[in-house]
């Protein structure tokens, strides 16, 4: 019997109208390809109906831009398989996956390779069910991003399909795209371009050697100044040892420290987390990654002198090391991250057009501490609850408003946009993380130039010239 490929969308299908950002779609039908060919087959139909797809992986993106706008859902959760593991001449180390492939999926995968020494994928946005597809088209910024650098520099080569089922291997550097006169990597643009060209089929991973020594530290000040200089002054140092070195610094501010405390006994993977003082303004986790115990030491004993220094509580200061603890304070972080959907899911139940509502600012040292205590000080005059975390090794900080009324949710966005149009170039841009999607877009529009814009469509309309992939991400082609 043939195998059916699209399905109408009825109720069974309800939780794909949505990702972790609670903005709910509308679609009229769905797929869920387990192979490139039946990709070809499923963009046969959509494309002689005119109909646009939308892509999903994980949907655990937070912005919407997995959240169908109208036509066709194509999920690629069934397409999680790992195709092949090879060591180029120079010694590096190489997976070729399937897009929708976890996170968690792609670790037992390496795990199980049979190789001299261990070996990983760094990217890590935190959430293990988010997928290699996902990650590599939202370019998602894990924590380690500060010793590893971006997603996307640990992918050598993508495969993609267009709308009329065209085929093309990319590799970085080697197939260019004129726009407006420039000349723009290929693979770059559908790398981290929210699945607005075309689908992903196949990802080579560049896989790195696992360090052998993981070490945590929670640094805890009473002062939020404090934490953040003592971050600054990290990001400032060299702490290179024998080869082991920083590899995240993440803050938490008191709001989310408190929401933590309050769910502990609810959420088992960090109800064995140590409690936190209520005194407590921020915390730094400072994370080590090498292969040699000393080395690594070394760097802890001179972050305690940095922390004392900023009268971070000594008393209060938590250490980890080995992978089963590492992962108690990875989930941890990643309870934090869930804090704002928590609460979006909450206040949805009495108004559903409330959805999460977070802004991003990357900046450099004093002008990240100046726009934080501004934002701070507009957020208290106008009555709303926020809080503030992330990755701030690498200068980015995530402010999310915890609404609890529809009024206090158009208030919180028109706060953002505010400061989009406001955001002065000099001291940075309110930046891409975490996506853009659909309910970034109005903040993201504001803050680029007309250009880039320009760049943007000229794009789209040579690289899917019937507008058929994800409608309504990042620009609105009419
Ligand atoms: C608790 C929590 C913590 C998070 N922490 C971080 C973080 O630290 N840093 C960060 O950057 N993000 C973070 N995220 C956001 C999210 O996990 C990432 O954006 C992730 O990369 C999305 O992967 P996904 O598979 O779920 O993609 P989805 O949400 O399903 O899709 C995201 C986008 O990618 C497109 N897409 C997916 N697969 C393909 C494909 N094969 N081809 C073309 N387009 C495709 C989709 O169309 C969509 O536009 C977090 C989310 C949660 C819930």
């Amino acid at each position: 019997m043939k195998k059916q490929l699209i399905h109408s969308m009825d109720d069974t299908y309800h939780e794909y109208l949505r990702d972790e950002s609670k903005m709910r779609g509308a679609a009229d039908s769905i797929s869920f390809p387990e192979s490139e060919a039946e990709i070809g087959n499923i963009l046969r139909v959509t494309r002689e109906n005119r109909m646009p797809v939308t892509i999903q992986g994980g949907k655990t993106g937070v912005v919407g831009s997995a959240v169908p706008s109208r036509g066709h859902i194509m999920n690629l959760s069934l397409m999680n398989k790992v195709k092949s593991f090879f060591i180029a001449e120079a010694g590096e180390a190489f997976l070729k996956v399937e897009p929708g492939i976890t996170l968690n999926e792609l670790r037992k995968a390496i795990d199980r390779l049979e190789t001299p020494k261990a070996l990983f994928w760094p990217p890590d946005p935190s959430e293990s069910t988010a997928t290699v597809g996902g990650i590599a088209s939202t370019d998602a910024k894990g924590i380690c991003f500060h010793l590893y650098g971006k997603s996307t520099s640990h992918i050598s080569g993508i495969r993609v399909m267009n709308a009329e089922g065209s085929i093309r291997d990319l590799k970085s550097g080697q197939d260019a795209i004129v726009i407006n006169g420039k000349s723009k990597d290929l693979q770059d643009v559908y790398l981290g371009g929210e699945g607005m060209y075309g689908v992903i089929t196949e990802l080579t991973l560049r896989l790195m050697p696992k360090p052998r020594e993981i070490w945590g530290i929670g640094f805890f000040f009473e002062d939020r100044e404090d934490g953040m200089s003592f971050s600054d002054q990290l990001k400032a140092t060299s702490f290179e040892v024998q080869g082991a070195n920083i590899a995240a610094i993440e803050y938490l501010d008191h709001t989310i420290i408190n929401a933590l405390e309050r769910r502990k006994n609810e959420l088992t993977k960090i109800k064995h987390i140590p409690d936190v003082a209520t005194r407590i303004a921020t915390m730094v986790y400072v994370e080590i990654h090498g292969d040699q115990e000393e080395a690594i030491e070394e760097i802890a004993e001179a972050l305690m002198t940095i922390g004392s220094s900023f009268n971070g509580d000594p008393d209060q200061t938590w250490a980890f090391s080995g992978e089963p603890e590492i992962d108690k304070m990875r989930n941890f972080l990643h309870a934090a991250a869930e804090i704002a959907i928590l609460h979006v899911e909450k206040v949805r139940s009495e108004d559903h057009r409330i959805t999460k509502l977070g802004i991003d600012i990357s900046l450099e040292g004093d002008g990240l501490k100046t726009w934080v205590s501004r934002i701070e000080k507009t957020l208290q005059k106008e009555n709303l609850k926020a809080g503030y975390w992330g990755h701030i090794g690498s200068n980015r900080l995530h402010i999310d408003i915890l609404p609890g009324s529809y009024g206090e949710f158009v208030k919180g966005r028109t706060l953002f946009e505010t400061w989009a149009e406001r955001f002065p170039a000099s001291l940075g841009n309110a930046i891409t993380s975490y996506g853009i999607g659909k309910l970034k877009k109005s903040i993201f529009l504001k803050t680029v130039s007309k250009a880039y814009i320009e760049d943007l469509h000229q794009m789209k309309k040579q690289l899917d010239k019937h507008n058929l992939w994800n409608p309504g991400n990042m620009i609105e082609v009419l």
